[in-house]
């Protein structure tokens, strides 16, 4: 998160993420924006195509992978613990909301798997995790 560009891209990046409405950027315009999921299966960042109602132009909108440093124990934990809160975690790095998808669980354990589809750092985690029961 430096310059303006890439502050408007990363919240344009969360609203579509949110499916939040989004609205045409171009000046003047401010249109409502359809906007699709064109992520490809397993991809590790999500793209979005976004497309004005009223003057049709077209917006890619998409993270910006990027995997080092990964997430530390620390980040994790507090990720873990803020959804125990029923909070949504943010991504330590890029403060993009995460997103926990629970995975099959062959020994009746339940497991997660976070994901920040901005940057594409995941991780996969025993639930409740060990930390948190106290
Ligand atoms: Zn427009
Ligand atoms: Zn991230």
């Amino acid at each position: 998160m430096k310059s303006e560009q890439e502050r408007t891209a990363h919240s344009r990046f969360v609203q579509a993420l949110q499916h939040e409405h989004l609205t045409c950027p171009k000046p003047g315009c401010g249109g409502p924006m359809d906007v699709t999921d064109h992520t490809l299966h397993n991809a590790r960042i999500k793209t979005y195509e976004a497309q004005c109602q009223r003057c049709h132009m077209t917006e890619k909108i998409t993270g910006k992978e990027q995997a080092t440093p990964p997430w530390d124990v620390a980040s994790i934990t507090m990720m873990a613990e803020v959804h125990l809160l029923h909070d949504q975690p943010t991504c330590p790095i890029d403060d993009t909301p995460i997103t926990f998808t629970s995975l099959p669980n062959p020994r009746r354990k339940a497991r997660y798997r976070l994901s920040c589809y901005y940057c594409g750092r995941h991780t996969e985690m025993n639930w409740p995790p060990p930390e948190a029961k106290r």
